[in-house]
């Protein structure tokens, strides 16, 4: 009967419209949640600073540590910077939240070096920060608060910011430059950086993007793509750092083609400052299989 398939059909697509608005007010809904509870996060103390030594990656040293954010929700649990960040960015918070992150990574790193384990700090810094009143002269007080020299400090920028090509934009990052901070370009390859840009910018080093080191054991386009990218990086005299670096294969390769520092589970994932502190105590070079 062809009028109860169309009555039934109209029926099921009203339902289905029905059930897509419910599940896209819920979303809707969890997402507000979020974003109040992002608001409070800050003050109610959910947020913790973690660290991932980066480590020069033929003789095992560590030489710094990347600031990576975490969000302790009381209901939810861990919730990953991916998941948060872009809606600190879009709310704002970002602002507030990343001025926090600065301050405690500059105390911390401060207890680190009173441990005996004196390193650089890199921290990451999302591009509406700057409008949002982070410049070289907030860093500096930052800094001098912390009695930290700004040769410590690596910003970690990513290349979307370098794509606007503005007046702006290397006016901003010439700022920390001039005080004598470093800057990195984070996740480089998956966005549109190429050599042409990065000379407009006042950068020091390259993060290669872990998607690109993944791919190192087996796919033979990806080991190009880096071999290209350390190539380039080496006739800009840019530092590179790989980053998500599992694997020993993956080290090993790296050091041949050149990389010099790398970071990743295979030699510590991101911790608290003071367990940090005790794996920094504990570490030998060899514990990685490296020999010294
Ligand atoms: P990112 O700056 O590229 O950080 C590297 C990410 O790779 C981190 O993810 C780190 O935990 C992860 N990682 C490190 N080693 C390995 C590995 O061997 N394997 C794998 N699979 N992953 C590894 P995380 O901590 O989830 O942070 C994600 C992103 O959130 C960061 O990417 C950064 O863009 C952003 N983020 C984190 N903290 C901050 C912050 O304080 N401010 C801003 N603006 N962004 C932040
Ligand atoms: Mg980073
Ligand atoms: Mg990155
Ligand atoms: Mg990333």
């Amino acid at each position: 009967n062809a009028d109860l398939a169309m009555y039934r059909a109209k029926q099921s697509g009203r339902n289905q419209a029905h059930f897509f608005t419910a599940a896209m007010q819920e979303h809707a809904n969890q997402r507000m949640t979020l974003e109040q509870d992002l608001r409070h996060a800050l003050e109610r103390k959910q947020l913790e600073v973690y660290y991932q030594p980066i480590i020069t990656g033929d003789s095992g040293d560590v030489k710094g540590v990347e600031a990576l954010l975490r969000w302790h929700h009381p209901e939810r649990g861990m919730i990953p910077p991916d998941q948060f960040i872009p809606m600190a960015e879009e709310t704002g918070l970002i602002g507030s939240i990343g001025e926090w992150v600065l301050d405690t990574a500059c105390q911390q790193i401060q207890q680190l070096a009173a441990a005996g384990h004196e390193l650089y700090l890199s921290v990451n810094v999302s591009e509406r920060q700057r409008d949002l009143g982070l410049d070289a002269e907030a860093v500096r007080a930052v800094l001098e608060h912390h009695n930290l020299h700004p040769s410590r400090l690596i910003l970690e920028i990513t290349e979307g910011l370098l794509l606007q090509d503005s007046e702006e934009t290397v006016t901003w990052l010439q700022g920390f430059k001039d005080l004598g901070i470093s800057l990195a370009i984070d996740d480089f390859g998956t966005g549109y950086s190429s050599l042409s840009y990065l000379k407009h910018f006042p950068v020091d080093s390259l993060k290669i993007d872990r998607e690109f080191v993944r791919d190192l054991d087996s796919d033979r386009y990806a080991g190009s793509l880096v071999t290209a990218i350390i190539s380039m990086a080496a006739s800009l005299e840019l530092r590179l750092i790989a980053e998500g670096v599992e694997t020993e294969k993956q080290r090993l390769t790296l050091v041949s083609q050149g990389c010099r520092y790398m970071q990743g589970y295979l030699f510590c994932p991101p911790l608290p400052v003071d367990k940090l502190s005790s794996w920094l105590d504990n570490y030998r070079p060899t514990h990685c299989g490296m020999e010294p």
